[in-house]
């Protein structure tokens, strides 16, 4: 284990969780196989990703067609004495700087934020955007624009049958993905947590503390309805038995969607009832005069 601080690998917003998700493609479920972490607020030029953790780079793969590691664009991978292994990808072209081999430490800066994919979602090295997209549209992709700049952080272990996990190629399904682990609980160990407001420092004791639990046991219920098993679930690491996640806060309310959808809720029935209830008063007779009903058109218009 190493010594050295926990460390965000991108001073950024959580985008997309592990898990099972839309495909960008086509739409259909797909296993997302790591965490994507968007540029932090105000920044979207060359926001620098750092080693989560001490480790030594077992891997880096270049934003070329035939690429190891396909889809992954440039991407860094760093081996941990854990025996886990981090994936960094989509880095922007020629901002590596690590090489294999080499010892970094927790904290390093190893690359900058991009949208490098080695495929039909970014542009290669020297294709301009319009190149880009004559290609993209020939091969059948039809996007509107490049892929957004993130970061997508992977979190491995060997595969189901010891071998190492990288160079691999992205899995298509959550049992292609057995030595993905979900990378949540993992940073959380680290004191670290992602959410749509930023990255932040976990304190011990916090609810943040005592809720992060949740998520690896929801991602085993959702990878439990995708129909992997106990067995399947164990290789994951994961926890069996489901809880639902914490919400998401909203970044401008601080509450979650459901809250503010309660809140509006409530407001529109609290602001229905009393304009009832003056609209009601207003079309009785005025009692206290004890006036006839015809009264109350006059007893209206003098309010
Ligand atoms: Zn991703």
């Amino acid at each position: 284990m190493s010594a050295s601080p926990p460390v965000n690998p991108a001073t950024s917003r959580l985008v997309s969780r592990f898990g099972v998700r839309p495909s960008m493609a086509s739409g259909a479920p797909h296993m997302h196989a790591g965490l994507d972490l968007g540029t932090s607020k105000g920044r979207r030029e060359s926001e620098p990703i750092y080693a989560s953790k001490a480790g030594v780079v077992s891997l880096v793969a270049a934003n070329t067609p035939t690429s190891s590691m396909s889809g992954y664009g440039n991407a860094v991978v760093l081996r941990h004495g854990d025996g886990t292994y981090g994936l960094y990808a989509h880095m922007q072209d020629g901002s590596i700087t690590v090489r294999p081999g080499q010892t970094v430490d927790g904290g390093t800066q190893i690359g900058l934020m991009g949208n490098s994919t080695n495929g039909h979602f970014s542009p290669l090295p020297g294709e301009s955007t319009a190149q880009w997209a004559a290609r993209a549209n020939a091969a059948g992709y039809h996007a509107p624009g490049p892929m957004v700049r993130h970061l997508h952080y992977e979190l491995r272990v060997a595969r189901p049958d010891g071998s190492s996990p990288f160079p691999g190629p992205y899995p298509t399904s959550p049992s292609e993905a057995l030595f993905n682990r979900d990378p949540s609980p993992w940073f959380g160990d680290l004191g670290l947590r992602f959410s749509t407001r930023g990255a932040a420092t976990i304190v011990p004791g916090s609810p943040i503390d005592r809720s992060r639990a949740s998520w690896s046991q929801s991602m085993a219920g959702t990878l439990a309805v995708m129909g992997l098993d106990g067995d399947e679930l164990d290789a994951l690491g994961q926890e069996t038995g489901y809880q639902p996640p914490e919400p998401e806060r909203d970044a401008k309310w601080g509450i979650s969607k459901t809250e503010r959808l309660m809140l509006v809720t409530g407001g529109i029935v609290l602001t229905g009832t009393i304009a009832a209830f003056i609209i009601r008063s207003r079309m009785r007779p005025n009692r206290r005069r004890g006036g006839p009903r015809q009264n109350r058109l006059r007893a209206w218009g003098s309010k």
